[in-house]
């Protein structure tokens, strides 16, 4: 029992903050969201299972570990979400984080969990404010099909830089297509935030791929070292199929369902499995429908709840990679806003006249770090990421 005394516990009443193990005050502060859906209680048991082991170690750690729960109620009933999806409402940060704001409901048990969540966030943030060498945010996750491990960012150079450590696929500017994520509002605050997504919802390795994704994470971030075995033994707990290359994907199609109930994805399909364009994938309202594009399907939707049906994405190349690091670091970027067609929407965001500005638009910005939102059938808002 000695040792755990040693180091102080903390649960606040809420619960809402469901760990904290604290270090050295000037290290960095690591912040982890567990079951942000209720159905997904892999990242919960992993949460549990690597704090506990820190309480019960001798070795002092360099920073603070924080974990959030999730959706508390949904966790309770042990459903994705009560009224609405608690990973869709973030849209645009705080500001618009309000009432009435978007579709979300102020009346939704996710619309209360939200603001637990935040002001967990803001009181961590503000504790630490002065001393932290930096926060950090991961959230765990899980998938109603069959998947590998891989990572989900908001394509910066700071989340690929972190991101490109751990031997998984990497999933660039996600945000683009699926809104409202808790990842992009902690990313409009201007902090570092990973998404891992561990496997399947019933899958027991998706534990075990959450564990060594956060001990591996602590390391890469020097919070608590492993030794070179360690951090080999655990890279190989992630455990990704050898045909898949561990690079950079980025989202081709996006299908948007308007009613889960109507919508039925053909059975076998798993993350990651290579489709040809036309291939039959799923049907909804009576008819088929094929893929668009070729590419990789990614995460089809086995689950009754959720509007987000399907995506395919495909590998980015590293010449792409390499060329768009630079460019974002160059004073080129300071151009931009001489481009045809290219207006000023405020300090972080231009608008886009696409009937002026026709050609590889959202390449250009892609590559210059803009996060690209299609307004209307002309416009397109690119924000600063
Ligand atoms: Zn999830």
């Amino acid at each position: 029992m000695q040792k755990t005394e040693k180091r102080e516990l903390h649960i606040r009443d809420t619960e809402r903050i469901r760990w904290s193990v604290p270090g050295d005050t000037n290290g960095p502060v690591l912040v982890i969201f567990a079951g942000i859906h209720g159905n997904e209680t892999a990242g919960v048991h992993a949460v549990d299972h690597v704090a506990g082991t820190l309480l019960n170690e001798n070795e002092s750690l360099n920073g603070h570990l924080y974990a959030i729960s999730g959706n508390m109620k949904a966790l309770e009933l042990g459903v994705r979400y009560v009224d609405t999806d608690l990973n869709r409402i973030w849209e645009n940060g705080f500001e618009n984080h309000r009432p009435g704001s978007h579709h979300t409901n102020i009346h939704s048990v996710e619309y209360k969990e939200s603001l637990e969540i935040k002001h967990a966030v803001e009181w961590i943030l503000d504790k630490h404010k002065e001393d932290a060498s930096r926060f950090i945010f991961v959230d765990l996750h899980t998938t109603s099909s069959e998947s590998c491990a891989f990572i989900l960012i908001n394509d910066t150079l700071a989340n690929r830089k972190l991101a490109r450590k751990f031997p998984v696929p990497q999933i660039l500017g996600f945000e683009e297509n699926i809104r409202g994520t808790l990842l992009s509002y902690i990313n409009n605050l201007g902090h570092l935030s990973i998404g891992f997504e561990a496997g399947a919802h019933t899958n027991e390795a998706s534990i075990y791929r959450s564990c060594a994704f956060l001990w591996l994470t602590m390391h890469w971030l020097n919070i608590h070292k492993l030794s070179d075995d360690e951090v080999r033994r655990y890279e190989h707990e992630l455990d990704i199929h050898p045909d898949l290359p561990d690079s950079y994907y980025e989202v081709k199609y996006h299908k948007i369902v308007e009613d889960p109930a109507k919508f039925e994805m053909i059975q076998g399909f798993k993350n990651f499995d290579k489709i040809e364009k036309g291939t039959p994938l799923a049907k909804e309202n009576g008819e088929w429908i094929e893929a668009p594009v070729w590419g990789r399907i990614f995460m089809p939707l086995y689950q009754k709840k959720g509007r987000d049906g399907f995506l395919i994405i495909r590998e980015v190349s590293a010449f792409w990679l390499s060329l768009s690091a630079y460019l974002r670091k160059s004073f080129i970027h300071k151009l931009l806003k001489y481009l045809p067609g290219v207006h000023i929407k405020s300090e972080q965001a231009f608008r886009i006249d696409l009937r002026v500005a026709r050609f590889l638009v959202k390449d250009i910005f892609h590559l210059f770090g803009y996060r690209v939102i299609q307004e209307d059938e002309h416009t397109l808002i690119c924000y600063k990421r």
